[in-house]
């Protein structure tokens, strides 16, 4: 018997002059969605490993975007985005065709693990090959299969390592496409990020597919806001890119605004560390952010902000040695627009929440 995660067939809803579409043998007809399980890799105990994919295939043309989590396997805000995305709506009229992957990395998911069992960080494998490393295959196997047949996608992370971030689009801006994708998604900072070699972004920039990466919230946890926000965003792309009917010209009620760079200020000594800022605070030159001690109180010492700017990442780990990063903070030489835009975005998605939401918690 087919146990509760059993593939489940095609279901052909409607007919239509549209192709259907062609993943791993299945065929899915136009205004249909169907669950695949692309095969990975062995272990060494050999045990059969897949990743689940579910392909929401529209009745007419349009886009084919991707929206992918847990590329590092323990950033799981992403698969509950997921999970809300494709649970909550039915598409109907969908005009192109979303594919959806919870868990790109099921090896680090599994083990609760950013990397994969080698040690390995599979956003800097791709594209990858047939031959190389288990996440160089990994990797291929996403640009083969998923990659290869979409136009635009979304990639869904948060703060790795005991960092949390507040939720921001990180995008090449310099392309207006992408920029206009990243204005539609809604967070009220966006960042023009460098590209990073072997990461899944340089590659699809090279293949000229439009994509963007959501940062929201920490590992190994749910945030109400980052996925709240990051359901809600995904849906908005969609409607920019008008696979889903738009609901009225403008949908926030605030422009994102856009920083050239960031940087993570870092601890001058070793010790206990504590924050006096939250995240998506305003920040000025010279402000203090937190402070160190050492173990017995003797000493002590006050972090400040060393540019203007908002705080988009803090770690969470109060045990810090010299030289790790604290705070990460987006330039902006006025940022007086960019601290009514976060309260303009907490406002639209705390509702019914509250601020303690920011951190992580069950959901
Ligand atoms: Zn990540």
């Amino acid at each position: 018997m087919p146990g509760p995660t059993a593939p489940k067939p095609a279901e052909r809803v409607s007919m239509g002059k549209r192709q259907p579409f062609e993943i791993n043998g299945v065929s899915i007809a136009p205004g249909s969605r169907a669950t695949v399980r692309l095969e990975l890799p062995h272990q060494s105990a050999m045990t059969p490993m897949t990743m689940p994919v579910q392909i929401i295939h529209g009745t007419r043309d349009g886009p084919v975007m991707f929206v992918s989590a847990a590329i590092h396997g323990d950033e799981i805000n992403g698969v509950e985005i997921i999970r809300q995305l494709v649970k909550a709506r039915r598409f109907r009229g969908l005009k192109g065709t979303l594919i959806t992957v919870p868990t790109v990395n099921v090896y680090g998911f599994i083990n609760h693990s950013r990397y994969l069992p080698d040690g390995r960080d599979l956003n800097r494998s791709f594209p990858g090959s047939p031959r190389g490393s288990l996440a160089s295959r990994l990797a291929y196997r996403f640009c083969s299969e998923i990659l290869s047949r979409c136009t635009h996608g979304i990639d869904l992370h948060t703060g790795g390592g005991h960092r949390t971030n507040h939720p921001h689009i990180r995008a090449n801006l310099d392309d207006p496409e992408i920029e206009a994708m990243a204005q539609a998604f809604g967070t009220p900072v966006i960042i023009n990020a460098n590209l990073k070699d072997g990461s899944l972004r340089q590659v699809a920039t090279e293949r000229g597919v439009r994509m963007l990466l959501y940062e929201a919230g920490s590992a190994l946890r749910f945030n109400r806001l980052a996925v709240r926000a990051g359901v809600r965003g995904i849906l908005k792309v969609m409607r920019h890119l008008r696979m889903l009917h738009k609901i009225k010209s403008s949908e926030n009620d605030f422009s994102p605004l856009e920083a050239r760079s960031s940087s993570w200020l870092r601890a001058d000594v070793g010790g206990i560390f504590r924050s006096s800022v939250p995240l998506g605070q305003r920040v000025k030159k010279g402000q203090v952010l937190g402070e160190m001690s050492d173990l017995v109180g003797e000493y002590k010492s006050e972090i400040r902000a060393t540019f203007d700017g908002i705080v988009i990442g803090r770690t969470q780990l109060p045990v810090v040695n010299e030289g790790d990063a604290l705070f990460h903070i987006a330039r902006f030489s006025d940022p007086t627009e960019v601290e009514a835009a976060v309260e303009a975005f907490h406002e639209e998605h705390l509702e019914g929440l509250n601020k303690g939401d920011l951190e992580p918690q069950p959901l």
